[in-house]
């Protein structure tokens, strides 16, 4: 089984009266995540973790911060680009764990309706998505959001099967082409030659 892991990490500070998104869904708080775009910490770290996974980059390169095309931007849009970064590197998401480091609101009250919804927006099932918080005890950061996230993913057996009925067809060609020169050489008998299809050139406009 071909499989590899992607880490991603973000963290936005708190702005008193804007929308809190965290794991695409709109959270009761008085603050919000300050950021370029929605903000939402949790969708930017699985974004990076997944990008991670197949070394395409990260989220800054292909949404550069001071586009306007990304303010205020719904975070799923990156999400949905990482997604397709991976399918068109041939991977799929075998599960994708986070851990959210915030003071306030409380997570865990929350925490299934963001696995619901990232899972959603992942294309798999909840139970291939974790969602875990902690306070940031100690770190005097009680005024910023953090989020580590983790994704596994794995070769599509699509891309496997493509790559297997390719080397059969691989392999008869070349299972062909020796049978034809053991036969020449043992027996004399001419390689086959495929004729070169007749055109009447008039016919062609
Ligand atoms: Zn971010």
């Amino acid at each position: 089984m071909d499989t590899r892991i992607g880490f991603g990490w973000d963290s936005h500070a708190f702005k008193p009266g804007i929308p809190l998104r965290i794991g695409g869904i709109t959270l009761d708080h008085p603050a919000g995540l300050a950021g370029h775009s929605d903000g939402d910490v949790l969708l930017h770290a699985v974004t990076d973790a997944l990008l991670g996974a197949v070394a395409a980059g990260d989220i800054g390169s292909f949404f550069p911060p001071g586009d306007p095309r990304w303010k205020d931007a719904d975070s799923a849009i990156f999400l949905k680009l990482a997604l397709e970064e991976l399918s068109h590197a041939g991977y799929r998401v075998v599960n994708v764990d986070t851990t959210l480091v915030l003071a306030a609101p409380k997570i865990a009250p929350v925490a299934g309706e963001m696995r619901a919804h990232l899972a959603e927006l992942l294309g798999v099932e909840i139970d291939q998505v974790s969602v875990k918080a902690k306070t940031p005890e100690g770190l005097n950061l009680d005024h910023v959001a953090q989020c580590h996230a983790v994704a596994l993913v794995q070769r599509a057996p699509e891309a496997e099967e493509l790559m297997s009925m390719s080397a059969v067809i691989e392999s008869q060609k070349q299972l062909e082409d020796v049978v034809d020169d053991l036969l020449a050489s043992v027996h004399g008998v001419p390689k086959k030659r495929v004729a070169a299809p007749v055109y009447d050139t008039e016919d062609i406009t």
